[in-house]
């Protein structure tokens, strides 16, 4: 069963423009789920809806099968739900192990207080970092893995992305997949914004297309990552 449902969503701007029209897409734990599309096709309005950055005018989300409102950030947070987004809010003066405090609570704040433990939690992720390099110091692509440890720390099952590749040199695209996919293993449900269609055929287990608000196809991609 999906983990969170975008139940028949519409979304009208203010401005009086219908940005999403009728679109439902399951995510599932434990798989990368691609959205595809041109630009202005609504692929951020739809992650900003998961998100709480913007409600939905019509349809709603469902979070294992009961109906949720995310009208502000903290409520998706509150749900398990993080967002890696396409312009870091990574604080640039500050190290690895500082900028995953800033945005820990409670017990995952408690556990992140000693760099070994910072360490520790960003190996059950594959990922290697020194805790205390100071990000502003380190290549985009190590500030993007901060980002996605930040929109993990707080025990996400559902992890949204919003073009993480746009920023990467191609060859730097795989490292990214290996480390969603250690994320997807642990039963995490993955959703990545690209209109790269060879990075989705490569690496995701499902995809959806919109075009123009609407949505123009959906399926699963068999064998994903047995050639990886
Ligand atoms: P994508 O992420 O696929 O590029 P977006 O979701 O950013 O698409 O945008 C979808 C459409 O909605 C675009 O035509 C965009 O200009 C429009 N749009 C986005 N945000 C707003 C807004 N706040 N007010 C009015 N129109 C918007
Ligand atoms: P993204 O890269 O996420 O698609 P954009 O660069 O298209 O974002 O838009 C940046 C901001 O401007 C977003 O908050 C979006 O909602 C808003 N925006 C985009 N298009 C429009 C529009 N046509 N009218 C008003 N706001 C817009």
């Amino acid at each position: 069963a999906p983990i969170i449902k975008c139940d028949h969503v519409s979304k009208r701007y203010p401005n009086g423009f219908l940005a999403l029209e009728n679109v439902t897409v399951d995510l599932y734990p434990g798989e990368i789920h691609a959205l595809l599309g041109e630009n202005g096709a609504g692929k951020s309005t739809l992650m900003n809806i998961l998100y709480g950055v913007h409600e939905p005018t019509g349809g709603g989300l469902l979070l294992n099968g009961r109906e949720v409102r995310h009208t502000r950030p903290g409520d998706a947070i509150a749900n398990g739900i993080g967002m890696v987004h396409q312009h870091f809010k990574l604080v640039m003066p500050f190290t690895v192990a500082e900028n995953l405090a800033l945005v820990a609570k409670g017990a995952a704040r408690a556990r992140l207080r000693r760099h070994a433990d910072v360490r520790a939690f960003m190996a059950e992720f594959g990922i290697e970092l020194d805790p205390g390099a100071v990000l502003g110091d380190l290549p985009l692509a190590l500030q993007q893995r901060v980002e996605i440890l930040k929109a993990l720390v707080n025990e996400s099952r559902i992890l949204l992305l919003d073009e993480p590749s746009t920023i990467l040199a191609p060859s730097e695209v795989g490292a990214l997949y290996d480390t969603l996919r250690r994320i997807r293993d642990r039963g995490t449900a993955v959703a990545v914004v690209t209109h790269n269609v060879d990075e989705v055929l490569a690496n995701a287990d499902r995809y959806t297309v919109l075009r123009r608000g609407r949505t123009v196809g959906t399926g699963h991609i068999a064998g994903a990552d047995a050639d990886a």
